[in-house]
């Protein structure tokens, strides 16, 4: 069959806890689901767990599992299960025709059903100020962002008052010398768990009726915010070195605005009791169509019932095409998987591995490395182009880089040098890097920084800067 001519069963887009369940239980079904697992559009791939720590009500891991883990495991096991995932960004979908079109800048596929996972992106206010600050003092992941070195010892500021606002608040205060947390009315959304847990927390103060209205800051970096009281009328400035916002999700839509039924608010209309949307074929599973739960299970749990409903409606049809699959006891490893094997030190993928080295073994033959005293060595002395990554264990955005650089690195490898700094370990060279959030990947050509790329970009942008620039 042309790849033309080719219908999938199911397509995924999304790979949060609900994409990845839906993938489980379609590969199991014999349907070989398509997953577009995302880049940049609404989140990152794996979803929103890949920007928190620990997880610690999903069943069936007793002491906790970090989120990345968690979707690293999900990943995994959709693959096992026959899954074909693309780490690409749906950009336009017409559910006006059958089989349905699904677009993103690398193919075009028509599917019969479709399963929609695309989550919920975090929300901004865009104060005054906020184009300028952010990511210079301005975060809306205080997981991700919380350990880099201009956080260390300085107030911050939170600005929301439900479960995120308390965990991101808490998180917090490992690193900053108080945490100020700024709540509209005189009460918060957060369970009463999380509230006491903030209430009594003595690095912690609630402002009541307290709204940011503007953040101020020295042209280079963030140093306070202005905060009105909305009882008084108060303004008053709040010197922090940092603000991050836990205000809540919009429900990633936009590519089915006039073609699903939305709610008021955004989020995807299902019939009660089922996922099933205002399109025949049309599945709709987690935080996009559920604006009361938002929890990882709950999202599994619709992910499972979407994919059940696609493969019932599929045979109802007489549409559906079986692959019969064995789970794969070796399935090609994920990006992640590799990376977590390249730290192992797998010699499959020795050419990523990163050297932790000592006082006197740099081996200049080798691309990858790691700490401060081989960016050091490397900086004064490599006569390739320098590629250092700023990362920090927390920060998801981070492991999903991880195998997309890894590529390119293989690329180049012999015309790169590569540094990865931990900022945790290291914040005094982050800070002398002018580094204010992670991942950051700058590049050095002679001693002379030639371009910095801030976030998870996608790989033709890396691509283009070392081009530009080798030595
Ligand atoms: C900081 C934080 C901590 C949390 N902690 C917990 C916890 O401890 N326990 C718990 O149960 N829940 C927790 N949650 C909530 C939980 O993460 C979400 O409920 C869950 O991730 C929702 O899953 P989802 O699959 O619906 O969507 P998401 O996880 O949001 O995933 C959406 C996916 O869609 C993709 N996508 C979006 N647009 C497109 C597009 N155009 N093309 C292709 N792909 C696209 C994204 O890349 C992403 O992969 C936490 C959330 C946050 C933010």
């Amino acid at each position: 069959m042309t790849e033309q001519s080719r219908v999938e069963n199911v397509v995924i887009i999304g790979s949060g806890p609900a994409g990845f369940t839906a993938a489980i239980y379609a590969g199991r079904a014999n349907l070989k689901p398509v997953v577009f697992e995302g880049f940049q559009a609404g989140g990152i791939p794996g979803g929103q767990l890949m920007t928190t720590t620990e997880v610690e009500n999903f069943p069936g891991f007793p002491e906790g599992i970090t989120g990345p883990q968690l979707m690293k495991n999900m990943r995994a096991q959709a693959q096992r299960w026959g899954a074909e995932l693309y780490t690409e960004d749906v950009t336009f979908v017409d559910l006006s025709q059958r089989p349905f079109v699904v677009r993103s800048d690398e193919r075009e596929l028509r599917t019969h059903s479709l399963i929609v996972a695309t989550g919920a992106t975090a929300k901004r206010l865009h104060l005054p100020g906020e184009e300028t600050y952010w990511n210079r003092g301005m975060s809306a992941c205080a997981i991700c962002d919380g350990a880099m070195p201009m956080f260390r010892g300085v107030e911050l500021v939170v600005i929301g008052g439900g479960d995120t606002a308390c965990e991101e608040a808490t998180y917090l205060t490992k690193f900053g010398s108080h945490v100020h947390m700024l709540v509209r009315s005189n009460k918060m959304r957060a369970s009463k768990a999380m509230q006491d847990r903030v209430l009594n927390h003595p690095k912690i103060t609630v402002h009541w009726h307290s709204e940011a209205v503007e953040v101020v800051g020295d042209g280079l970096r963030l140093t306070g915010v202005k905060v009105r009281n909305n009882q008084t009328g108060e303004i008053r400035e709040m010197p922090v070195g940092g603000l991050f916002y836990a205000i809540g999700h919009k429900p990633n839509t936009d590519l089915f605005k006039g073609q699903l039924e939305l709610d008021e608010v955004g989020y995807i209309v299902t019939r009660p009791g089922s996922v099933a949307t205002s399109v025949e074929g049309v599945f709709a599973a987690g935080d996009v169509q559920d604006h009361e739960f938002r929890q990882a299970i709950t999202a599994a749990g619709t992910g499972c019932m979407a994919a059940m409903l696609a493969e019932r409606w599929l045979s109802e049809h007489s549409l559906a095409q079986e692959h019969h699959v064995l789970a794969q006891s070796h399935p090609e490893p994920s990006p992640a998987a590799a990376a977590e094997a390249e730290s192992a030190g797998d010699p499959a993928v020795e050419e990523a591995s990163f050297e932790e080295n000592g006082q006197d073994d740099l081996d200049f033959s080798k691309t990858c490395h790691e700490g401060s005293y081989a960016l050091r060595r490397l900086y004064h002395e490599s006569d390739r182009l320098l590629m250092v990554k700023y990362t920090a264990p927390t920060c998801g955005p981070c492991h999903a880089l991880k195998p997309i650089l890894n590529k390119i690195i293989d690329e180049f490898s012999d015309k790169l040098h590569v540094v990865e700094i931990d900022i945790e370990k290291d914040p005094e060279i982050a800070e002398a890097g002018g580094v204010t959030g992670t991942p950051t990947v700058q590049f050095f050509k002679n001693k002379a920084l030639v371009a910095q790329l801030v976030g998870v970009k996608p790989k033709s942008q890396y691509r283009e800067v070392i081009q530009a620039n080798l030595c």
